[in-house]
């Protein structure tokens, strides 16, 4: 028998932790942090539901860490057994994982942190990396494979074979991770698995249908040429991993004209673009290492363009050079973090430039509500920002298409590529309804046998 555990991501977006145990080895997929509410945030201090000395390895999808933030604190609760991912995750992990041990010291001065950069360096130490589509032989009874998932750099779908000793036969799972929207600006689209017992798969946008996204980058365009007709200033709020680093790539080829296929894009006119926010910064240089990750027309013109830089592409690390950027002449675009205003430098600039009508702002992803980005795109005024009030009148628009998430056809035109029917499908990593709403869809259109589980629930596969 082979039992399979919801530790985590069962009935939420976020925290994904699964323990399966075949009564001689017992492992893990993700070992992500609950986000969201205090409540979430407080039951990521709490002790593991299994004792992390006895689990023998761990596999992460990918470097957001609601799949994987509280690796450091496993590490620190006794596991030593191997990690393992493809290198662009290990990469973004570290960088991620060590802007959480800064966050946290700031925010959680009263208590102590949930980890701290020893801890981090530990998991590190455990760290290793795989390359995509390798099958990898932990021992004669596990194996496993990653494939492309499409969603960030490096991101993967997970195929286990696990031996089921009564029965004395492999069975296979497999974990979709979070999967990606089609098509990417930059990656690959998400692999197809022809064949699993089991399929856990994720439903961010399980009751969700994206926009049409055929007309991003034309949106993109139109603002940067509005904000060098007015000679004004472009804030987009963004998210450190992938977002920031599609926009670049689109920028470069917006204001370069270099799409490397030479048809022509339009060109845009001069125009300093600054990327203010140290996280993004490390993270776009891990993607500048890695172009054979990207899908093929993208890794062809690496070979004769620098994707994530061009002139008037500026990067300020440090406190002094995003200083410098409040006294830079206009037309300007200023990306930052947070990507929905809750923190970092985005509210600094917020505070000088929302109050003039001439400016911009493009929000890239979406807005939670109750968040300073909800407040701003929904057009309250005065927005407090650090205390005072700032008159809220910038011109505000929408840009949906860099969603990283497969919607939900996507999610199910995934699943109608298994060859033969998997035995269930555990939908997970979701809002109740979305999961509800997945499930619903895959059971009367593909007809499959499905199960949305509850948090902790075990069951035998
Ligand atoms: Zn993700």
């Amino acid at each position: 028998m082979i039992s399979l555990q919801f530790c985590g991501g069962a009935r939420s977006v976020t925290g994904g932790n699964y323990l399966i145990d075949n009564g001689r080895s017992k492992f893990l997929l993700e070992c992500g942090m609950q986000q969201g509410s205090p409540e979430d945030e407080k039951a990521n201090y709490e002790d593991f539901p299994y004792d992390p000395s006895v689990i023998d390895f761990l596999i992460v999808t990918h470097a957001h860490i609601d799949h994987m933030g509280r690796v450091p604190k496993l590490v620190k609760d006794g596991f030593d057994g191997p990690i393992y991912s493809t290198p662009p995750t290990k990469d973004i992990s570290r960088i991620a994982l060590e802007d959480s041990v800064s966050i946290m010291k700031e925010e959680h001065s009263d208590k102590p942190p949930l980890f701290e950069m020893e801890d981090v360096n530990a998991a590190f130490d455990l760290w290793e990396t795989v390359p995509y589509e390798e099958v990898i032989d932990i021992d004669e009874d596990i194996s496993f494979r990653l494939r492309e998932a499409g969603h960030i750099l490096g991101s993967s779908i997970i195929e286990v074979w696990v031996t089921d000793h009564d029965e004395e036969r492999k069975k296979k799972i497999v974990l979709s991770g979070d999967m990606g929207n089609v098509p990417s600006v930059l990656l690959k689209q998400y692999a197809y698995v022809e064949q699993a017992d089991y399929v856990l798969v994720e439903s961010v946008y399980g009751d969700r249908i994206h926009e049409d996204n055929s007309e991003r980058t034309a949106i993109l365009k139109q603002a940067l040429q509005d904000t060098i007709d007015r000679n004004a200033t472009l804030l987009i709020p963004t998210f450190a991993i992938e977002r920031t680093q599609d926009l670049i790539y689109e920028m470069n080829n917006l204001v370069t004209n270099n799409d490397g296929s030479g048809k022509s894009l339009g060109r845009v006119g001069e125009i300093d673009v600054y990327l203010d926010s140290p996280m993004a910064i490390e993270v776009t240089k891990v993607f500048r290492k890695y172009a054979e990750y990207f899908k093929k027309e993208v890794s062809k013109q690496a070979e004769h363009d620098k994707l994530f830089d061009f002139p008037f592409f500026n990067m300020t690390s440090s406190r002094e050079e995003s200083m410098q950027i409040n006294t830079a002449p206009n037309p300007k675009v200023i990306m930052a973090g947070a990507g929905m205003s809750t923190g970092g430098r985005i509210l600094y600039h917020e505070e000088r430039y929302l109050e003039d009508s001439q400016n911009l702002i493009l929000f890239v992803g979406h807005q939670v509500t109750g968040t300073t980005g909800y407040a701003i795109k929904e057009g309250t005024s005065p927005i407090y920002i650090h205390g005072s009030p700032v008159k809220n009148n910038i011109e505000k628009r929408e840009l949906d298409g860099y969603s990283g998430h497969a919607d939900q056809s996507m999610l199910l035109e995934w699943l109608s590529g298994f060859q033969t029917e998997p035995r269930k499908v555990f939908v997970v990593q979701g809002e109740e309804n979305a999961s509800e709403a997945l499930a619903h869809k895959a059971r009367h259109i593909l007809g499959y046998k499905t199960c949305v589980p509850r948090p902790g629930e075990v069951v035998s596969l």
